[in-house]
C-alpha cells in the first residue's frame, strides 16, 4: 500500500497516569533482566567471546548492567568478510524491500518504546522524557529514512539530447563502519545504521562502550526487521583496540561517526591514507562537537528565555553537541538575567535518572566526570564562579551545575567544549559584539538568539553561521525532518541527519548515456 507522510512520533505524556505507570513498570522489567550476558553478532549468529565488559550504571556504578562481548581484531575480520560476502545480495535487494525492513523494525521499536527507554535510564541516566524521546527519534529515522530512500528511487533523467538517453542512478558505496556515541545511545546508532543500510550498504556497527546494552536492543529490532546474514554486524568493544582496525581496514567503504573533535580528527586523518588492497577514498560522515552559544539581546524576553537556556545547557547533565555551553548577554540586560538565572538554576533537583523528580543526574563515567571537573577548576581562574550546585552524595558520578560569569572570547571556556554542566557568561557590549563572540569558535553546530527586534533576528538569520540555529526557542531536540541536524567548522563534515540529502552521503552516483 501507499505509506502515509512522514510523522514525527509523539513525545511523552507524563501528566497521563497510565503513561507514567508504563514507564515505571518497564524500569522494573528492565531492572529484573540487569547482569546478563551480551554476545556480538556476525553473520547472522551470536558469538560470545572470552572477554568481556561490564557496563555500569552511572548514577550507581555497583550496578552491573550486563557483560558484554568484546571484539578484537579477530571478530571484526570475521565481521569485515561476512558484510563484504552480504553486500552484492543487499545492494540487489529492491529499494522496497530494503525501506520495508526499516518500516518493521520501526514497528517494533513502538512496541517495546517504554522499555527501550527504561534501558537508557539505568545504562547512561537519561531522565525518562529525554530517555523516551530518544527512541522516538530512533523510530523517526527509520521512518525518515525509509521514504527518503523510495524517494530517491525514483529514475533521475538528467537532460538529453535528441538521440541520447541520460540516466543517473545511485548505488551503495559498500561495506560501512557505524560508529556510534554513548549520549543518543539508540537514535543516532539508529539513524546512523538505518542510513547505511536502506541506502544498499552492508554494516559493521560498534556500539560505545559505555552503552553497548542498548546497542544490543538495535540488533533486537532488525533482528525481526528480516535482514540477511552478514547485512548487519554488532561489534561492541574497545575503541582503543578496534577502533583505528575498522576505520583503517581496506574493505570499509564509508564510515559514519559521531562523537568527539579528537576522535573525529583522528578517522578523517586514518581514513584517508592509502592501504594496501584498498580501492576507494573512503567517505566519512562526521558529527563532532559544538560550543554553541544562546544570545541574549537586550529586549529578550526573560519568561521564555530562562527554562530555554537551562533545557539547553543542563538538560542530560549538558552531555548533547547541540548542548549551550555560552550564554552571551548584551550588555543592558545582563544584571536581570544574571540575578533569574541563578534563581532558577537553584531550584533544580539533582540526582539518579531513575527518578523522574530529578532534573538532573549523573555524568557518563569516571573520565567524564574527571574531565568535567578540571573545566569547573578552569572556570574558577578564567572567570568568576556565580553559582555552583552542590551534586548528590554517593558513589554516582555526579558533578555540580555550575555558572561562570567573566568569560572573555580568548578564554579557553569560551572555546573548548565541556560537555558538561558546565555554562560561561560572557557580558557583550551590543548586538554586534555579541554576533562576533558567537562565531567566534571554529566549531559551527547549534546557536541561539532571543531577541524581540526583527532587524536583528534577520541579521541572526544571515549572520550567526552555524548548522542549527534556532529563533526565541531551545538549541535542542532537533527533530528528524523538521530540522535537519549538523554543523560544519570543526562541528562536522557539513551534513544532516534527518534530511533530504543525508542519504547520498552514503551512496555513489553513477550516469549511464545510452546513444539512441
Ligand atoms: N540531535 C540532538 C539535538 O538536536 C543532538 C545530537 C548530539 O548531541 O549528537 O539536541
Amino acid at each position: 500500500g501507499l505509506l502515509p507522510p512522514f510523522r514525527n512520533e509523539p513525545s511523552v505524556d507524563f501528566t497521563r497516569p497510565e503513561q507514567r505507570a508504563a514507564f515505571a513498570q518497564a524500569l522494573s522489567q528492565v531492572r529484573s533482566r540487569l547482569g546478563a550476558s551480551y554476545p556480538l553478532f556476525i553473520n547472522g549468529r551470536e558469538l560470545t567471546t572470552e572477554k568481556t565488559r561490564a557496563s555500569v550504571n552511572p548514577a550507581d556504578p555497583g550496578e552491573t548492567i550486563g557483560h558484554v562481548s568484546q571484539a578484537g581484531p579477530d571478530e571484526i575480520a570475521q565481521a569485515v568478510t561476512a558484510a563484504r560476502d552480504a553486500l552484492p545480495g543487499w545492494r540487489a535487494t529492491p529499494v522496497p524491500d530494503r525501506a520495508a525492513c526499516l518500516l518493521r523494525a520501526a514497528q517494533v521499536a513502538r512496541g517495546r518504546i517504554f522499555e527501550l527507554a527504561a534501558w537508557q535510564v539505568v545504562e547512561i541516566g537519561k531522565q525518562w522524557d529525554q530517555a523516551y524521546a530518544d527512541v522516538g527519534e530512533a523510530i523517526d529515522f527509520l521512518e525518515f529514512y525509509a521514504r527518503e530512500m523510495l524517494r530517491l528511487d525514483k529514475p533521475h533523467q538528467p537532460p538529453s539530447l535528441p538521440g541520447e538517453d541520460n540516466r543517473l542512478l545511485y548505488q551503495s558505496k559498500g561495506v560501512a563502519a557505524v560508529i556510534a556515541p554513548w549520549n543518543f545511545p539508540l537514535a543516532i546508532s539508529c539513524g546512523m545504521t538505518a542510513a547505511a543500510l536502506v541506502t544498499g550498504n552492508t554494516v559493521i556497527f560498534k556500539p560505545s562502550s559505555l552503552t553497548p546494552v542498548i546497542g544490543w536492543t538495535l540488533v533486537e529490532l532488525l533482528g525481526q526487521a528480516g535482514l540477511p546474514p552478514g547485512v548487519f554486524n554488532f561489534v561492541p568493544g574497545a575503541s582503543r583496540e578496534i577502533g583505528d582496525l575498522l576505520v583503517e581496514h581496506p574493505e570499509i567503504n564509508v564510515i559514519a561517526f559521531t562523537g568527539s573533535l579528537e576522535v573525529g580528527m583522528r578517522i578523517l586523518e586514518k581514513s584517508s591514507k592509502a592501504t594496501p588492497g584498498g580501492r576507494h577514498v573512503k567517505k566519512v560522515v562526521a558529527e563532532m562537537g559544538g560550543k554553541n552559544a544562546i544570545i541574549l539581546d537586550e529586549d529578550a524576553d526573560l519568561d521564555e528565555a530562562i527554562p530555554a537556556i537551562i533545557a539547553s545547557a543542563f538538560a542530560f547533565q549538558g552531555q548533547k553537541c547541540s548542548a549551550c555551553s555560552r550564554l552571551i548577554v548584551v550588555d543592558a540586560l545582563y544584571p536581570a538575567l544574571r540575578e533569574r538565572l541563578v534563581r532558577a538554576v537553584r531550584s533544580l533537583r539533582l540526582g539518579p535518572a531513575d527518578n523522574p523528580a530529578n532534573f538532573m543526574g549523573p555524568v557518563a563515567d569516571r573520565e567524564a566526570l574527571h574531565k568535567i571537573r578540571a573545566y569547573m577548576d578552569l572556570a574558577a581562574q578564567e572567570g568568576q564562579i556565580l553559582y555552583q550546585g552542590k551534586p548528590p552524595a554517593g558513589a554516582g558520578y555526579h558533578v555540580p551545575i555550575t555558572l561562570v560569569e567573566g568569560i572573555r572570547p580568548e578564554h579557553r571556556l569560551a572555546n573548548e567544549e565541556v560537555f558538561g554542566p558546565l555554562l560561561a557568561l560572557m557580558r557583550a557590549a551590543d548586538f554586534d559584539q555579541a554576533l562576533r563572540w558567537a562565531n567566534a569558535p571554529p566549531q559551527a553546530l547549534t546557536g541561539g538568539v532571543f531577541s524581540r527586534s526583527p532587524a536583528n533576528l534577520a541579521r541572526a538569520r544571515r549572520e550567526f553561521r552555524v548548522g542549527n540555529l534556532y529563533l526565541n526557542r531551545g538549541i535542542t531536540g532537533a527533530l528528524v525532518g523538521r530540522q535537519p541536524f549538523g554543523g560544519f567548522g570543526l562541528s562536522g563534515t557539513g551534513t544532516k541527519a534527518g534530511g533530504g540529502d543525508y542519504l547520498l552521503h552514503f551512496m555513489d552516483p553513477r550516469c549511464v548515456t545510452e546513444n539512441t
